[in-house]
């Protein structure tokens, strides 16, 4: 469940006031988790046969999250990070001399070139910036759309997620990729980061990585947002790239740019110029949003389904 993700990481630390953290935290887990802290299984199952596939009513997280391989198809996104598929996937190996993928079992290993370039990029760039080097949490499916499991984007091949914390100096045994558990990187007051925690190589890899003329956006807490405002000195053009958002408590999300070469692709509507640092920064450290009035728990939404997807997601689906 969504609402239990980062309490597991809050409770971790075992310190005081744990119990006002968890009523803060679930508050404050909206939309988008920290899918990073749900564990996998090195005996994935095979999901069952769909009954009715055809059926227009099957939302279209079931078909995608059946499809194993890649659509053999030119490479290309379809439609919107939260709204499309992805054609011609490829993966992104599950071992690089600074990097090493996380959770195989979810096999999201996947996007479009651009993306497994770009992490490849940071990856080797990252021991430079005093990271030692990446652990990568999803990507995509490998035809990308709706997930079965978190995420509302994720959808094009665009996005990746990026632990908060470094590639240790090893290979991950596949049981260690499944069950370990990520950084929790916000203070349990929510404030803040947590000082304990945070340091400048943490700065540095999420400073890389959104100074890729690639990168369009990427998105942390706005803990975090507030640290790298902080401690980000004189070189601040990057920081407008940063945007708050709920969860990312243990990882930092990655979106690229549409490829250039890419008509099918629906850019992501621009920041404000600034760096973010003052208003915009400061809205989400107001009282409506750290302590939002209990709702009622919303009925789990099935998502969308074909129809409500661009044309071309049903070649992609179909496609060998
Ligand atoms: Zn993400």
């Amino acid at each position: 469940m969504t609402t239990i993700e980062a309490p597991k990481g809050a409770a971790r630390r075992n310190t005081v006031g744990r119990a006002a953290a968890l009523v803060l935290a679930a508050a404050l887990l909206a939309p988008q988790v920290a899918r990073a802290q749900d564990k996998g299984t090195l005996n994935p199952q095979p999901l069952p046969p769909l009954a009715k596939p055809d059926d227009p009513a099957t939302p279209a997280k079931e078909l995608f999250g059946r499809k194993g391989a890649p659509a053999n198809l030119q490479t290309r996104t379809i439609g919107f990070y939260s709204k499309g598929c992805l054609a011609g996937g490829v993966a992104l190996p599950i071992n690089g001399a600074t990097w090493q993928v996380m959770r195989l079992s979810r096999n999201r290993n996947w996007g479009h070139p651009n993306l497994v370039q770009f992490l490849e990029r940071l990856a080797a760039q990252a021991p430079k910036t005093g990271w030692h080097g990446l652990l990568v949490g999803d990507m995509s499916q490998p035809r990308g759309g709706p997930m079965l499991t978190g995420h509302a984007s994720h959808q094009v091949g665009l996005d990746a997620d990026i632990w908060l914390t470094p590639m240790p100096n090893r290979e991950l045994t596949r049981e260690e990729r499944e069950e370990i558990s990520a950084t929790m990187i916000v203070a349990e007051d929510r404030l803040d980061v947590d000082p304990q925690v945070w340091t400048p190589a943490h700065l540095a890899v999420i400073r890389a990585a959104a100074k890729d003329p690639q990168v369009a956006r990427i998105f942390v807490n706005a803990a975090i947002k507030k640290a790298l405002c902080r401690d980000a000195g004189t070189d601040r053009g990057w920081l407008g790239k940063v945007q708050p958002w709920w969860g990312h408590d243990f990882h930092f999300h990655v979106r690229l740019v549409c490829p250039s070469d890419n008509a099918e692709c629906t850019p992501q509507p621009p920041r404000p110029a600034d760096d973010g640092c003052g208003q915009e920064l400061a809205y989400w450290f107001t009282d409506a949003v750290l302590h939002p009035r209990p709702s009622p728990a919303a009925k789990p939404k099935p998502g969308p389904k074909m129809a409500d997807l661009p044309a071309a997601c049903r070649q992609v689906l179909l496609a060998p």
